[in-house]
C-alpha cells in the first residue's frame, strides 16, 4: 500500500468528482494521503478534507508563490492564524513552505528590486514558519524552485528542525547531497518522467525516498497526453495505462513515443520549458493528476533502481509513516 505524500485534492479540478477520485485511490493501492495547503484558505480546506477523511492527512502553511508584489501577508497574523489551525489533530506538517525564485514572465517587467525585495520576504515568511514548526515540533514540506543554495543557507540556521521533506526535488546530486546530510527525505512524483533524474535517484538510499503525486498537477507520463500515447503505444500497452495499470516497460515506452519526445525526454527537459509547462493551466485542466497514479513513480523508481515494485512500495511507505506519524 502507498501513501501520496503530496496532493491538493482542495482544488477546484477536483470539484466535480473529489469524492470518486479519493475512493478510487483506496481502493487501488494507496493506503494514506497528505493533502498540502498553501495560503490560510487551502490549509483550511486541508483540515476540513483531512476530518471527513480517517486516512486523509493535513499539511498547512504558505506557499512561497503566495508572497508577490500583488499580495501582501501580516506575518504575525498569519503565523498566529497557522497555529491555531495546527491543533487540529490530522495536522501532520507546516508545509508546503520555501522559496520559489521561478517568478520569470512578472520579473521580465519588473524592476531587479522589485525581484530582490519579493525574494527577502519570502525568506522572512519562510523562517517564521521554521519556527512554527520547531515550536509545535512538526515536520517540514519543502518547496524548493532555482533557490537551493539560499533555502540550504536558511536551513542550516535551524538545526533543530531537520525533520523534512524537500517535496518534488529537481536539484542536483551536491544538493541532494546536502540535504542527506540533515538528514531530510527528498520527495519524487511525475517530474521524473520529464526531468531526467536517474542518475541522482539511484544514488539516493532508499530510506530518504517519498513518493508523492503533486495533484492536479505534474501528471506522470504514462498519464500525460491520450493522443501520444494512442499514437505511440503498441495498442495493449495503452489499454493498461488507460486501465490504470503500472507500465509494463518503460523501453517499450521510449520506444513507443515519437521520437522528439523521447530524446527530449532523455536529455531531460530544459529547466525552463518544464516550469512553464507546470504553471500552464491547460495543462493541469487536460490532464489531471491524482493520488492514484503515484503507482507509475513506484514503477519507475524500481525500474531506476532495479528493485521490485514491493521494495520500493514498502520503503517508501515506511519513511512516510515515519517523518509524519501517521
Ligand atoms: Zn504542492
Amino acid at each position: 500500500m502507498l501513501i501520496d505524500t503530496h496532493a491538493h485534492l482542495d482544488f477546484k479540478e477536483f470539484d466535480k468528482d473529489r469524492k470518486e477520485t479519493i475512493e478510487r485511490a483506496f481502493s487501488n493501492g494507496v493506503k494514506k494521503i497528505i493533502n498540502v495547503g498553501c495560503d490560510l484558505k487551502t490549509s483550511k480546506n486541508s483540515i476540513k478534507l483531512s476530518n471527513r477523511y480517517e486516512n486523509i492527512f493535513a499539511a498547512i502553511g504558505i506557499h512561497p508563490g503566495e508572497i508577490n508584489e500583488q499580495k501582501t501577508i501580516n506575518r504575525e497574523q498569519t503565523i498566529n492564524e497557522l497555529k491555531k489551525m495546527a491543533e487540529n489533530e490530522k495536522v501532520v506538517a507546516i508545509g508546503e513552505i520555501g522559496l520559489d525564485y521561478n517568478n520569470k514572465s512578472k520579473v521580465e517587467s519588473q524592476k531587479l528590486k522589485v525581484q530582490f525585495e519579493i525574494q527577502n520576504l519570502q525568506k522572512e515568511i519562510l523562517k517564521a514558519q521554521i519556527e512554527l514548526a520547531r515550536e509545535l515540533n512538526l515536520p517540514i514540506i519543502f518547496h524548493c524552485r532555482m533557490a537551493h543554495s539560499d533555502l540550504l543557507e536558511i536551513i542550516k540556521k535551524f538545526p533543530a528542525c531537520h525533520r523534512a521533506v524537500i517535496h518534488c526535488f529537481t536539484g542536483n546530486y551536491q544538493q541532494a547531497k546536502e540535504y542527506l546530510k540533515m538528514g531530510f527525505y527528498l520527495g519524487f512524483g511525475g517530474i521524473i518522467f520529464k526531468m531526467n533524474l536517474d542518475e541522482i535517484i539511484k544514488k539516493i538510499p532508499l530510506d530518504r525516498i517519498l513518493i508523492e503525486t503533486d495533484c492536479p498537477f505534474l501528471t506522470p507520463l504514462p498519464r500525460q497526453s491520450s493522443e501520444k500515447l494512442k499514437a505511440g503505444l503498441p495498442r495493449q500497452s495503452f489499454e493498461r495505462t488507460k486501465a490504470g495499470l503500472p507500465r509494463q516497460s518503460s523501453e517499450k515506452l521510449k520506444a513507443g513515443l515519437p521520437r522528439q519526445s523521447s530524446e527530449k525526454l532523455k536529455a531531460g527537459l530544459p529547466r525552463q520549458s518544464f516550469e512553464r509547462t507546470k504553471a500552464g493551466v491547460q495543462f493541469a485542466k487536460t490532464n489531471r493528476n491524482e493520488p492514484v497514479f503515484v503507482k507509475h513513480t513506484v514503477q519507475k523508481i524500481a525500474e531506476i533502481k532495479k528493485m521490485s515494485f514491493q521494495e520500493i512500495e514498502k520503503a517508501t511507505t515506511q519513511n512516510a509513516e515515519k517523518l509524519f506519524g501517521v
